[in-house]
């Protein structure tokens, strides 16, 4: 039946449990509630989040080789940029495939190193299925992790409010899908620590800044209210184009 239900729907009766639950201990030591014994929606899954919009694999063109040798289980929720800088007219759908493409033909990766890829203009493309652990060109243990790239160079562009509302659908919905704590949402840099500057400094201060963790665990209220940070001090200043 969860699935008939709306996330704004289940997100109003969180809300009302938990003062529900919270009026009760209050009170008590004193008179019986009136209500106390009205049924209580106690099979509602209180994080219940839709899975956002994306572009499978088999849409994009996905040609992966065998990984059977990569299973995981997913535990972490790691963030990454693509390091290069996102130009105007640029197809992502394309550069998915060509990563893709890349990877087997010079690294040897079967498949595309990231379990997601996030365009500017916000457009999720699920990539290598989440089943098999992902690749990386740091020293880190890459089992566990599942890897979200946000196209962009994010020590020379901005992140758009498009990509951080995606990004931040995805981790709500993963976190819920695959039982995962959204403490472990961290960036690459943090768990490769001085190997990398990925996510990139206009992308990774919404990480340490707690914003993402934040917008994520009230993303099914329907009220994470996000919002871009202003600029940072001597950081980038323009964003990534949204619009082809
Ligand atoms: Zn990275």
């Amino acid at each position: 039946m969860k699935s008939f239900l709306q996330a704004p729907v289940l997100a109003a009766i969180a809300i009302c449990i938990t003062a529900c639950a919270s009026s009760d201990k209050a009170i008590a030591q004193e008179a019986r509630p009136i209500n106390a014994d009205a049924p209580r929606p106690t099979e509602v899954s209180y994080s219940y989040v839709v899975k956002p919009a994306m572009v499978t694999p088999e849409e994009w063109g996905s040609e992966p080789d065998n990984m059977d040798d990569r299973r995981h289980t997913p535990k972490y929720l790691t963030i990454h940029h693509s390091g290069v800088v996102f130009k105007a007219g640029t197809d992502p759908a394309a550069k998915v495939k060509n990563l893709q493409t890349w990877g087997k033909a010079e690294k040897g990766w079967p498949d595309v190193p990231y379990h997601y890829l996030i365009a500017p203009d916000g457009t999720i493309f699920e990539a290598r299925s989440t089943e098999f652990a992902p690749e990386t060109n740091t020293k880190y243990d890459v089992s566990g992790h599942i890897g979200i790239d946000l196209m962009g160079n994010f020590e020379e562009q901005r992140v758009s409010k498009e990509q951080l509302q995606s990004l931040v659908h995805l981790l709500a919905w993963l976190g819920n899908r695959h039982s995962i704590d959204l403490a472990t949402i961290s960036g690459h840099r943090d768990v490769a620590p001085g190997q990398t500057v990925c996510p990139g400094a206009d992308l990774h201060r919404y990480i340490t800044g707690g914003q993402i963790y934040e917008w994520a665990v009230k993303f099914p209220t329907g009220q994470a209210g996000i919002e871009l940070l202003p600029p940072m001090e001597d950081g980038p200043t323009e964003f990534v184009p949204t619009e082809g």
